[in-house]
This record gives C-alpha cells, structure tokens and sequence, in this order.
C-alpha cells in the first residue's frame, strides 16, 4: 500500500451486509482505480476496533438483531465518531441511518440509544416499505434523480441538526409524512436506498470521493452501462 492509497473502510460487513451494500466499497474504489488512484477496502469486522484514521467509510444494511450488535461496537469503538468530527465522508445505508441516530425502536417495539451522528429517530411504521424509490436530491453538486431500492419498516424523523438527502418522487423514503429521503448532516449522508446506492448514483458516488480526497473536481468517466441501467431503473 502506497502513501497516497485511498483507504475505504467497509464497517461491520459481517453484522450489517445483508442487502449487498458492500457493494457500494467496490464502487468508490473501481471509479478511483479508473482514474488512475490507488485506492483499498479495509473490511471492519466485529472482531476489529473500528480505527479513526480511514479516508472514507461506508456501512450497510441490517436485520434488528445484527443492527443492535453494531450499534454496540460502534459505542465501543468510537473510531467512526472521531472521523466523522474531522469531516470524513461516511455513507450509511438504511439499518446505518438508524444506528447511526440518537435511538431507534425495533419492531417489537424495544427502544435503543444510536451512536448520535445524525439527529434523527427512528420508530417501525404500520407497514413495511418495500419497492423502487426515486428522489430529486437536495445536496449541492449532485443534480440527476437518485435510484434505489428502499426495504425498511422504520420510519425516520429528522432533528433540527439534520437535512433530507431528497425529496421522494417515488416510494416512501424516511416514512414519517415529510416526502423526504435520507440523511445528510456534516459529511455524513444516509439513504434507505440498496441497489448498491453507488452503482445506481455515480454522482453521489463522486461526491463523497471529492470529499474524500479534498478536491473540487474529478476526471469524469463515460459508462455508458450505468447510464442504461440508471435509465432501467428509473423507468421501472
Ligand atoms: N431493520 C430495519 C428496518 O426494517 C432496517 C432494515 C434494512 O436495513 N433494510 O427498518
């Protein structure tokens, strides 16, 4: 590993991989290998204290009982926190948003505090939210429709320190009446959306490399089959 490898940290993949979201370190790492920039995945697993000093960290979706089990690490290990604090790009996908906030309830209606990076709570809604999901995104630099595929009983509520990642066209989103979706606070940005997110959503990808690597701009790369799949989804 050279000086300058980009160093993506894939959190807990063994508690909260159970909807392809790793998927999402394979992206960031591939559209930096094409522009010629060395770049790795540190695989984070339960047994590993989560260390602070990683360029970029992305954590994935869960069933409750896993949720919980990272929910504990986290606490233990604040190394996600402490690089969050400095301004480090982290994407949390669905379960992650909400481990991620100050609580959540589980389905069976048990309340458990979250590692507090993003103001927002968590509470299961009547119905299970289940199908594509389209939004126009709210964050500054990312203009084209963001695509998923949203799974999720929880319904999130955003505090006053947190922003929506867009505004719903399709689907349910954060579930709690505001047609908002995803979570943006600081440099930390959370989605309900699978698909992997980052290979739906190149844009949102680049964001958080531009982020990463503390530049203004990135050589664009012409994928023709992302665009196709991107028109599928959308279209769907
Ligand atoms: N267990 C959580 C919920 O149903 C998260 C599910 C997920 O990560 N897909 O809201």
């Amino acid at each position: 590993m050279g000086e300058s490898t980009v160093r993506i940290g894939l959190v807990l993949p063994d508690v909260m991989g159970t909807y392809g979201d790793g998927g999402n370190a394979l992206v960031l790492r591939q559209r930096l290998r094409m522009r010629g920039i060395d770049a790795e995945i540190v695989e984070i697993t339960l047994a590993d204290p989560v260390p602070e000093t990683l360029d970029l960290y992305t954590l994935g979706g869960a069933e409750d009982s896993a949720q919980r089990l990272a929910t504990r690490h986290l606490q233990r290990f604040p190394g996600l926190q402490r690089a969050a604090a400095k301004g480090v790009p982290v994407l949390a996908i669905c379960a992650a948003i909400q481990v991620l906030g100050n609580w959540y309830e589980t389905s069976s209606g048990e309340r458990v505090d979250g590692v507090g990076l993003f103001d927002v709570t968590t509470a299961p809604q009547q119905v299970r939210s289940i199908g594509e999901v389209a939004t126009t995104p709210l964050l500054p630099g990312v203009t084209q429709p963001l695509t998923g595929f949203e799974n999720h009983r929880g319904g999130t509520s955003l505090g006053a320190d947190a922003t929506g990642l867009g505004r719903v066209t399709r689907g349910v989103g954060n579930g709690v009446g505001d047609g908002l979706e995803g979570v943006v606070q600081g440099s930390v940005i959370g989605t309900y959306m699978h698909g992997p997110v980052l290979a739906r959503n190149p844009e949102l990808a680049d964001h958080l490399l531009r982020q990463a690597l503390g530049v203004t701009d990135l050589e664009p790369l012409d994928l023709p089959e992302v665009d196709r799949l991107r028109r599928e989804r959308l279209r769907a």
